[in-house]
């Protein structure tokens, strides 16, 4: 098949440029959403707009299969890059512009070679777990339900007709060339508040509750769990005490300890988060205070599709050697793509060609062939494979269990 994708790649590269040069924060991406829509525009295609303010998708082709891509929109703050914009240093210091630039150029290019099956392209919102407070906002005025993008889109069934997704993200500046298969946590966050009663700390403690004490009980119990953890869980608890008290001559009446509870499986996850739970309460409890717990969901853990990244490492092998690929890497990262891998085939791969850190003000394009052309190339020729190849797509489909039923799913958010 005819390679159209290296004819026009003076576009890809000024799309990314522009793309780069006009970061904004999650469900506030209305720059990039314009740029975008300008370009689809242009080559003939109409995009679809899909609520929760900035989401949207265009699609190709018809029948089946059915192939989803997906494409972030969203920036991070970050102080001092010099791309950072005025109101809330939002930046690409993570990357996300390359994947709406890489994306974008290679659906408009599959359009004139695909003869079978259907391609959606998706942009998400809102990856980055940020800018809490406005979302909050968002969710009480319903504009939003949940703090990610892709959760709210999933919620909302609107990644439900595709047989399986394909994602990407830089690896920032590295030693390989590209990532498979690895491995992302998932995370949840939670606020524990222990309440006592105070009383006169030198004159009365025997009719106080000591809600710094319930805290401490706490504490030592999860770090007696800690043996309880599996390696292979990846397991990490981590917080910091919000409120230790009240007043140096009180009894303190409440304390608050923030935490995150980060595992490698979903139920690793669930079921740490509900032993943290129950050492709370029962601490609180073995000494008279009480524990209020709220929970919020972070990201689910990545669930990567190994039949899809076979098609992809084989792509990938036209660019460099086997040992310049990290295959089956383990990131303590975390991303709402994790969410849709319970439910679907996905998977997210690794690039380069950036230098610097991801989410640092030091994060730029260095090399435009490996950030925007190879990472196109592998995307167009698997998809091109996956579609002329139904019974392979069959093979995934079947290979696949969902992690959690919708129910369940709907439980954990809360
Ligand atoms: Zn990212």
């Amino acid at each position: 098949m005819k390679n159209t994708l290296e004819k026009d790649i003076k576009e890809l590269y000024a799309l990314g440029d522009e793309l780069f040069i006009h970061p904004q924060l999650g469900y506030k991406e209305f720059e990039n959403k314009r740029i975008l829509t300008e370009y689809f525009k242009k080559h003939g295609l109409e995009v679809e707009d899909l609520g929760f303010r900035t989401a949207f998708k265009v699609s190709i082709g018809s029948g089946e299969p059915h192939i989803g891509l997906i494409a972030e929109l969203d920036a991070i703050p970050t102080l001092g890059h010099p791309f950072a914009n005025k109101e809330d240093y939002a930046a690409h210091s993570c990357g996300h512009s390359t994947q709406c630039a890489i994306m974008a150029y290679t659906l408009v290019h599959l359009k004139d070679v695909i003869k079978n099956g259907t391609i959606t392209l998706y942009f998400t919102p809102a990856e980055e777990f940020t800018d809490i407070a406005f979302r909050k906002q968002l969710i009480k005025n319903k504009e939003i339900n949940y703090i990610g993008g892709k959760v709210n889109m999933l919620t909302a069934g609107q990644f439900d007709d595709e047989d399986l997704f394909i994602h990407l993200h830089t690896m920032g500046q590295g030693d390989y060339r590209f990532s498979l298969n690895t491995a992302l946590s998932g995370f949840i966050y939670k606020e524990i508040t222990f309440k006592g009663k105070a009383t006169h700390a030198a004159v009365a403690p025997d009719k106080g509750i000591n809600a710094l004490n319930a805290f401490i009980l706490f504490d030592n119990a999860i770090n007696m769990l800690r043996e309880t953890f599996r390696e292979e869980d990846f397991i990490r608890i981590h917080g910091i005490l919000s409120n230790g008290g009240q007043t140096v001559n009180s009894i303190p009446e409440k304390t608050v300890y923030e935490c995150y509870v980060r595992a490698m499986n979903p139920e690793a996850l669930k079921k740490t988060a509900a032993k943290v739970d129950n050492a709370a309460k029962c601490c609180a409890k073995a000494i008279g205070a009480s524990a209020v717990i709220k929970s919020t969901p972070g990201y689910l853990p990545m669930n990567q599709s190994r039949l899809v990244n076979d098609v992809i490492r084989k792509n990938m092998l036209k660019h460099c050697k086997l040992e310049e690929i990290h295959d089956d890497e383990i990131s303590m990262a975390a991303g709402d793509i994790g969410d849709l891998s319970v439910f679907k085939p996905t998977v997210q791969f690794g690039y380069s060609g950036f230098s610097g850190n991801c989410h640092g003000k030091d994060l730029c394009i260095a090399d435009k062939e490996w950030a925007y052309y190879k990472p196109a190339k592998v995307v167009y020729d698997t998809v091109t494979y996956l579609v002329n190849h139904p019974e392979y797509v069959q093979k995934i489909k079947d290979d696949f269990k969902p992690l959690m039923s919708k129910e369940e799913y709907l439980a954990y958010l809360g």
